[in-house]
């Protein structure tokens, strides 16, 4: 029963852009290592009797970002009042946009067939020589919408006591919004890792760290069957890094499915919280009634007409084109799918560029970065060097598949090459008659599934070929396995 549950997540960011002034004043927008309540105005500090004054340039990079997304940019654009109270928020209302948003519809197209985020699990196997000619395809995942409105300020709590700095109030905020078409906690992750390269280096209107808050993501996540039942849809908010994300989500993905029988009747929503340290979830709060926000057109601010905007201008202005590189990526043998992870990942990318320019095995190292997924970083780019040996080794079948990932680990972990292969246990075994010995007692030791596989169940050659690399360490010779293993077994 559990098998045919369906996975469902939406996405809402929210990206800091990166303009030089704020979204309705003339204050700084940078206030970085300012003092709190430093960088504010009339304005941005809600006074009563202050008239905001919209920033153009604000409004020209959402619909560079909404090109860039593949959205309609409809002719009429207008800002709304959206109410509610917090302490952060001193208007008691956020001038964010309705019914008319600057950008309407569009689509980020995401490799479907997205690696595991479970790193130990990429350990155990080879991907590089498995994913070899996999024939992966990009899919759409639908936006609704992006639109333009403010931030808010920042609370701090400390000893007790609640203190607000405005700096980041009035900050020009944009908002994107998915439809439910994300299937996996993954591909949430490959989403949000393409939509940060998309808004940091192709239309540059963010620096869009999440360690800094530039990009913050709010999801929502259900898991339903095949007859229409549905779990309660989870809210988890203001997740601060891709691989927080990735983790929240699994986590609630997998407790919705272990709690099928426990579903409550109708539509319920819940927002759950996410302990990083520990790694777990835990639910926060039952939704209350849905809020009513009480949008009116904002009195203060006239509609936006975006045809006095040369959208062609605005689409010449894009900085390194994705999809050029996804093609150039493609040129070298990976599948379209493969080449969209090098080209929307910049560690990543960055990791190709260091093993490509001690290595003329493209392709391979292509396959190696964008399938192993060893939580890669900086230290990693410094240690291209090893990496590439790792793969000229592989390439000259001097190690198999398997050492072969044992080493990268290890490299991954901080060794060179030479030393993880030492370390890791010496060179591949490709003595036929030792390989011999260690298969005869494997299928000496398995007298039931021999009987099976001679009766014509074949597929067990892959259990007795597991059982011979556990008995190796992964040592073997894959292609001598898999040759004296016919032979014996005929
Ligand atoms: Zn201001
Ligand atoms: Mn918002």
């Amino acid at each position: 029963m559990k098998d045919n549950l369906r996975t469902t997540i939406g996405l809402e960011i929210h990206v800091q852009l990166a303009t030089k002034s704020k979204m309705f004043c003339r204050c700084d927008n940078n206030a970085e290592g300012k003092a709190p309540n430093s960088v504010v105005c009339p304005v941005c500090l809600g006074m009563p009797g202050s008239l905001p004054v919209t920033n153009k340039q604000a409004v020209e990079w959402t619909m560079k970002t909404g090109l860039a997304l593949n959205c309609q940019i409809p002719k009429i654009a207008k800002f709304d009042r959206k109410h509610y109270f917090y302490p952060d928020l001193p208007k008691d209302y956020q001038i964010s946009q309705y019914d008319e948003p600057f950008c309407l519809g569009g689509y980020l197209e995401i490799n479907d067939a997205v690696i595991s985020n479970d790193s130990e699990k990429s350990y155990e196997i080879s991907r590089l020589d498995k994913s070899m000619g996999r024939n992966d395809t990009l899919i759409k995942i639908r936006l609704n919408r992006v639109h333009l409105e403010e931030d808010a300020g920042k609370l701090i709590h400390s000893n007790g006591k609640s203190l607000v700095d405005l700096n980041r109030a009035g900050t020009p905020l944009m908002e994107i919004v998915t439809e439910p078409d994300i299937k996996s906690p993954e591909e949430a992750g490959e989403f949000l890792r393409k939509l940060q390269r998309i808004v940091r280096d192709e239309v540059q209107v963010s620096e869009a760290s999440m360690e800094k808050g530039h990009l913050r993501c709010d999801a929502n996540i259900s898991v339903s069957d095949n007859n229409g039942k549905m779990s309660p849809i989870v809210e988890l908010k203001n997740i601060n890094s891709f691989k927080f994300v990735e983790k929240a989500l699994t986590l609630v993905e997998a407790k919705l499915k272990d709690e099928y029988l426990e579903w409550p009747e109708g539509n319920t929503k819940e927002t759950w919280g996410y302990d990083s340290k520990k790694n777990e979830v835990y639910l926060q709060r039952k939704k209350e009634e849905a809020a009513d926000y009480r949008y009116f057109p904002e009195p203060d601010l006239p509609p936006i007409d975006t045809t006095e905007f040369d959208l062609d201008e605005i689409k010449g202005q894009f900085g390194e084109s994705i999809e050029k590189k996804i093609e150039k990526y493609e040129e070298i043998g990976l599948t379209r799918g493969e080449a969209n992870t090098l080209a929307s990942n910049r560690t990543k990318e960055e990791l190709f560029k260091a093993i490509s320019q001690n290595s003329s095995l493209l392709l391979k190292v292509g396959k190696f970065v964008v399938h192993y997924n060893y939580d890669f970083n900086e230290g990693d780019i410094e240690r291209a060097v090893e990496y590439a040996k790792a793969i000229t080794a592989s390439k000259e079948n001097k190690i198999s598949s398997n050492l072969f990932a044992a080493i990268t680990k290890s490299i991954h972990l901080g060794e060179s090459f030479d030393r993880s292969l030492e370390k890791v246990g010496g060179e591949q075994i490709t003595d036929e008659s030792a390989i011999g010995e260690t298969i005869e007692e494997v299928l000496k030791n398995n007298p039931a599934e021999v009987a099976a596989y001679k009766q014509g169940k074949t597929a067990l050659l892959g259990f007795f070929i597991g059982q011979i690399m556990k008995a190796t360490e992964g040592k073997a010779d894959p292609k001598i396995i898999h040759k004296l293993l016919q032979e014996k077994l005929k």
